[in-house]
C-alpha cells in the first residue's frame, strides 16, 4: 500500500460552500475520494460575500494571518469548517472577497483586481500551510486562480521546513481562461523581474498566469484524456500548446468523477421521485412534474429534450439557437433550457417560449434544484460544446437516463459511446462537426430513435444508466501524478 499523502487543495470554489461552475464539483468530491484511498487531504478556497456562514459554522483558525506580497505586507484572517471530515479553510479578506460575484460583477465584466485578488490568495494558503506547521507532500492548484501557487513554492519557498519539499501538481480545467493581466500588477505578484520572460509569465508584454503555473508546477493534468491531447495542439489551446509540448512528459488527462451521493436518481431528495435503471416508473413522474413546473404540455409520450449551461460560447449553444426554429417545425419534441451569461442568449432562450408554447421553456439564472429536474425529467441533454475539457452535465445525464445528444469534443467523446442502430448499442448521439446543420442531424437522429426504435432508445437508457464515472476510479489516477510529481521532484533542485 502506498503511503499517506497530505495534499493541499488550493481552489477558487469549492460545492458545496460556493460554485459557479465544473471546478466547484471536482474539488467538493476529489478529496473525499482520496481520503478514502488513505490520504489526508485539506481544502484552501476564498471566503467570499455569499457563503452562507450559518450553514456551514464556520469557526475562526487565525485572527491575522501576514502575506507578503512583492512590494507590501497583506493581513487576512482565516477560518475553518470541516467537509466531511476533511479540514476546508477560507482565506477571509475584505477588500478582495466581500464581492458578490467570485470573478465578475452582476454585468459580466471581471473585476479589473482579479490578478491581485488570486494572486494574493494563492500567496495567502501557502502562508496559512506553513502556519498550520504541518508537512506537505502536494498542492494540488487548479486553473489560473490558484497556478502561482507553484511559482510561489518554488521562489520563495523552496528551503520551507515544511514547503520545501512539497510537489505541485496544476489541473487545467478550462485553458481558455488563463489570467492575463496588464503589467502592473507583476511588482505586487512578486514572481520577480528575472521571471517576466516568455517561458514563464510574460504574454505579449502582459502577465499570464496559467503560462507561469504550467512553467513552474512538477505535474499538469486536463480533465479528459482526449482534452490533454487536443490542447498540445494550436486549435484548442489558446496559445499555450508550445508550452505544454515543452512539458509533454509531465502532462496527463484524467476524466473527472461524479458525486453519485449527490448525482443519482435512486437517493436524489431534490427530484419528485427516486427510479432506478430496474423500475424507471419514477422517471415518468419527474418529466410529469417538470413539464408541469415548466409550462410544458404534460404528454409521457413526447421526447424531452434537457440543457443546463452557462451561456459561454464554449458551451456552443448558438448552433443551437441557430438550428432551433427549423428543428421545431420539422419534429416533435419538446426543450426545457436552464442557464445564464451571454446576453445575447439569455434574451433568445428568454423568449423563446413565446414563440413555442407548450413545446419550449426556460429559467435563465442559476437554480441547482431545477438542474436535477431536468436531469431526472428529460429523456435526451444536449451539451453541442466546442470544445469542453471534460464536462459534467453529461455525466450526470447517462445516470439519469437522459441520452446525452454532445459535439465529440473533450470529455464527451471520452465519456460517451455513439449509438449503433444496427445492434442498439451505445449511450448516446455524437456529432462531429460544429455547425447547426450537425447538431439539428443529430437531434432528429436522438428524436426518430424515440419514436421509431423504442426497444433501442430503452437499451440505450439501461446501458447508459449502469456507468460508473465515481471519482474512486479517477482518485487512483491522480494518486498516481502525485507519487510522480514527488519523485520528479526529489530529482529536482526547482526549476
Ligand atoms: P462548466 O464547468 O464548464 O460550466 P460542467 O459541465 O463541467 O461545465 O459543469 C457545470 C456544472 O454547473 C454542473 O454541475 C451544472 O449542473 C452546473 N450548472 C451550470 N449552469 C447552471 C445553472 N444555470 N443552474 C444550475 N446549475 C448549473
Amino acid at each position: 500500500m502506498p503511503r499517506s499523502l497530505r495534499i493541499a487543495f488550493i481552489a477558487s470554489e469549492c460545492d458545496p460552500f460556493i460554485k459557479t461552475g465544473g471546478l466547484a464539483d471536482v474539488i467538493g468530491s476529489l478529496p473525499g475520494a482520496l481520503r478514502r484511498l488513505g490520504h489526508e487531504p485539506v481544502i484552501i478556497v476564498p471566503r467570499y460575500a455569499g457563503l452562507n456562514l450559518e450553514r456551514f459554522r464556520l469557526r475562526r483558525a487565525f485572527d491575522k494571518l501576514g502575506v507578503w506580497m512583492g512590494n507590501c505586507l497583506e493581513w487576512c484572517a482565516v477560518d475553518q469548517t470541516a467537509l466531511d471530515d476533511i479540514p476546508a479553510f477560507f482565506i477571509e479578506s475584505n477588500k478582495f472577497f466581500d464581492r458578490n460575484g467570485l470573478y465578475h460583477d452582476d454585468t459580466f465584466r471581471d473585476y479589473p483586481d482579479n490578478a491581485y485578488r488570486f494572486g494574493f490568495f494563492s500567496r495567502a494558503a501557502l502562508q496559512l500551510l506553513i502556519d498550520l506547521r504541518q508537512k506537505i507532500d502536494v498542492i494540488h492548484i487548479h486553473d489560473w486562480q490558484t497556478s502561482s501557487c507553484a511559482a510561489y513554492q518554488k521562489i520563495w519557498h523552496w528551503n520551507n521546513e515544511i514547503l520545501g519539499n512539497t510537489a505541485s501538481v496544476l489541473t487545467i480545467h478550462n485553458i481558455a481562461y488563463q489570467g492575463v493581466y496588464p503589467v502592473d500588477c507583476y511588482e505586487y505578484l512578486g514572481f520577480q523581474w528575472g521571471n517576466f520572460t516568455s517561458q514563464k509569465f510574460e504574454d505579449h508584454g502582459r502577465v499570464n498566469l496559467l503560462k507561469g503555473g504550467i512553467h513552474y508546477s512538477d505535474r499538469i493534468t486536463t480533465v479528459s484524456q482526449k482534452h490533454a491531447d487536443e490542447v498540445r495542439t494550436p486549435e484548442y489551446a489558446y496559445g499555450m500548446a508550445p508550452y505544454l509540448n515543452i512539458k509533454a512528459e509531465r502532462f496527463s488527462g484524467i476524466l473527472n468523477g461524479i458525486d453519485y451521493s449527490i448525482w443519482n436518481p435512486e437517493i436524489d431528495p431534490l427530484i419528485p421521485a427516486v427510479y432506478s435503471r430496474f423500475d424507471m416508473t419514477g422517471k415518468a413522474t419527474c418529466k410529469r412534474n417538470l413539464q408541469e413546473r415548466m409550462g410544458l404540455t404534460v404528454d409521457a409520450t413526447i421526447p424531452l429534450i434537457g440543457v443546463i449551461s452557462r451561456f459561454a460560447s464554449q458551451k456552443g449553444l448558438h448552433l443551437f439557437a441557430a438550428a432551433v426554429s427549423e428543428l421545431m417545425n420539422e419534429m416533435i419534441f419538446q426543450c426545457v433550457i436552464l442557464g445564464s451569461g451571454d446576453p445575447y442568449l439569455e434574451t433568445f432562450f428568454r423568449e423563446l417560449p413565446a414563440q413555442y408554447p407548450g413545446r419550449v421553456a426556460s429559467f435563465i439564472g442559476f437554480n441547482n434544484e431545477l438542474a436535477h429536474w431536468i436531469e431526472a425529467g428529460s429523456d435526451c441533454f444536449l451539451m453541442p460544446s466546442l470544445y469542453e475539457p471534460c464536462g459534467l452535465n453529461q455525466l450526470y445525464s447517462l445516470k439519469y437516463g437522459a441520452l446525452p445528444i454532445v459535439r465529440a469534443t473533450g470529455g464527451l467523446d471520452d465519456s460517451i459511446d455513439q449509438y449503433c442502430e444496427r445492434t442498439g448499442s451505445g449511450t448516446g448521439f455524437k456529432f462531429f462537426e460544429p455547425s447547426p446543420k450537425a447538431l439539428s442531424n443529430t437531434v432528429g437522429w436522438a428524436v426518430s430513435t424515440w419514436y421509431d426504435r423504442s426497444g433501442h432508445f430503452r437499451q440505450m437508457q439501461a446501458a447508459a444508466m449502469e456507468k460508473d464515472f465515481s471519482w474512486d476510479v479517477s482518485a487512483v489516477a491522480y494518486e498516481d501524478v502525485y507519487f510522480q510529481a514527488l519523485n520528479d521532484r526529489m530529482g529536482s533542485s526547482g526549476v
